[in-house]
């Protein structure tokens, strides 16, 4: 671990951890400039070579043993996370176990998603075997946020490290400290492995963007959508590929037929939870007419005894990122101005690091409050007269990242109407904890997806191989010496394989 400062450091060569709750600082870690970046690629190139021709059951054996090494520290862990996020210890432990339930899924099922597949070459082909063998990219670059600071980043550098490829990882300058635990956990665990499967580099943006244009074989980002346009910009110049999981806007809808307690009950946690400091948090709700006042009762009865701190009673810890403090006052006050009402909350609710849930209805569709992430224990509420009504203002968000509905008879149906990369149907957010589904946004959400079979797929890149098994006499279709004879008789095959079709 690194050394325990008192001191915040000059922010060009050293960076200062602290905990957002008491701004005592924890660590103070080293910036990565852009020599000791390219430096950290090129020891990741070479591990590569080694790391990547490994069986898939070997890299399973390696990838389990690093889970093995995060559960044994787990208690360490978790104070780390804890005190650098500020976190409350148990949503740590949730947030870890999230983790670790990916690396065993990636893991466990690279060969099955990754191995070489025979593929049917087709009529006039058929002196070929064709095959698809996945390769990896190489070196992945993985650049995170601090508000999920292992679960999220480890939804590519599992995958990454899974199908095969080695990982240089930017943790966010807010969650340093974690970042290098995961990648020390890695090393730990595998010591005879080379040095540079899974590095950690530490540093500000300009570390991160230094990464970016360092050569990578794609560069993976989670973090906000004007970070993620930043990176593809700057990655255009040398087409390396970019994965971006962005912000988003999600929205929640409750029919009429909905369980209203248990939407009520999911809506006050997704919303709050983490401090609202949740990509796929639960941001805007549309709730129908019908169930309106008594659902917006339920969430304002739960909400009022929900009470933020630092301490092992609270619910949900501080802000994160100080500067996202003034965002949500921000937001608040705008929709209030906007003809929205508090009914629980207002901007007296902000009181830094700590925001208590602030509960608004019938705030203007224009306003910040609803079209901008929030990213604060806050909710806004409007009625809707239909499901048709509810899908329309869902959708008419500039992000698509995830969503949820609450329906007795008609949640699939309402679910598959939504723009959106996920939808939790009775439930929010359940599908970030199934690893076998791929999680990923649509429009300013970003691009590409993390976890499941298309997470691994992300991180690498298909081979296509064509044999020729044995020469056809006359049919060499591809050679200056095809005959006419061969073309009368394609003239003949081909309306029969493909002009039948009325
Ligand atoms: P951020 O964009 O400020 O920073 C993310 C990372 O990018 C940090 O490591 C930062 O140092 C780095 N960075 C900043 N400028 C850079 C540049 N020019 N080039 C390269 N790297 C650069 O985001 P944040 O505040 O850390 O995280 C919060 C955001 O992340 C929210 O918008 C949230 O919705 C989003 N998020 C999305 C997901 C998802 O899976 N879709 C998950 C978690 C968080």
């Amino acid at each position: 671990m690194t050394t325990i400062e008192t001191t915040p450091a000059a922010p060009d060569t050293a960076l200062t951890s602290v905990d957002p709750a008491t701004g005592e600082v924890i660590a103070t870690h080293i910036v990565a400039d852009a020599d000791a970046v390219h430096a950290a690629v090129a020891k990741a190139r070479t591990a590569a070579a080694t790391w990547g021709t490994l069986s898939f059951e070997q890299r399973r054996k390696h990838l389990l043993r690093w889970s093995t090494q995060l559960v044994t520290s787990s208690d360490e862990f978790c104070a780390l996370i804890h005190r650098e996020n500020g976190k409350p210890l148990d949503d740590a432990f949730l947030e870890l176990m999230l983790a670790l339930e990916h690396i065993a899924w990636a893991a466990k099922n690279a060969k099955k998603f990754l191995s070489p597949k025979k593929i049917y070459p087709g009529v006039l082909m058929s002196n070929f075997a064709a095959r698809i063998e996945q390769r990896p990219l190489g070196v992945v670059g993985v650049i995170g946020p601090w508000n999920y600071p292992v679960y999220t980043p480890n939804g590519s550098i599992a995958y990454a490290l899974a199908a095969g490829n080695t990982v240089v990882f930017k943790p966010s300058e807010f969650s340093t400290g974690i970042g290098n635990f995961l990648s020390d956990a890695f090393k730990k665990a595998n010591p005879e492995l080379p040095e540079g499967v899974f590095e950690t580099i530490n540093g500000f943006g300009a570390t991160g963007a230094a990464l970016v244009t360092s050569g990578v074989d794609k560069l993976a980002f989670t973090g906000s959508t004007a970070t993620g346009k930043r990176i593809m910009a700057a990655a255009a110049d040398t087409l390396t590929p970019v994965l971006l999981e962005c912000g988003g806007k999600d929205a929640v809808i409750v029919a009429g037929d909905a369980d209203v307690k248990a939407a009520a009950d999911a809506v006050a946690w997704g919303a709050t939870a983490n401090s609202g400091q949740t990509c796929a948090g639960v941001e805007r709700v549309y709730v129908d007419r019908s169930v309106s006042e008594a659902f917006v009762a339920e969430v304002k009865r739960i909400l009022t005894d929900i009470k933020p701190g630092s301490g092992t009673g609270a619910s949900y810890g501080p802000m994160t990122m100080p500067s996202q403090v003034d965002i949500v006052r921000r937001h608040i006050e705008d929709a209030l101005k906007n003809g929205g009402t508090a009914v629980l909350g207002g901007p007296e609710s902000v009181k830094a690091p700590f925001i208590e849930p602030v509960v608004l209805v019938d705030v203007d569709e224009s306003s910040e409050a609803v079209c901008e992430e929030t990213f604060g224990p806050t909710i806004t509420i409007r009625t809707v007269d239909s499901v048709d009504e509810a899908v329309e203002l869902a959708n008419k968000s500039k992000y698509g990242l995830s969503s949820a509905v609450y329906s007795k008879k008609n949640g699939l149906e309402i679910a598959r109407r939504l723009r959106v990369g996920a939808t939790s149907v009775n439930s929010v957010l359940a599908f970030a904890a199934i690893a076998g589904l791929p999680f990923g946004g649509v429009g300013e959400s970003g691009i590409g997806r993390i976890h499941g079979e298309p997470g691994l797929r992300e991180f690498s890149r298909p081979h296509a191989i064509a044999v020729q098994r044995f020469a056809i006499p006359g049919m060499a279709l591809l050679s200056y010496s095809r005959t006419d004879s061969t073309m009368k008789l394609l003239r003949k095959v081909v309306p029969f394989l493909h002009g039948r079709h009325k």
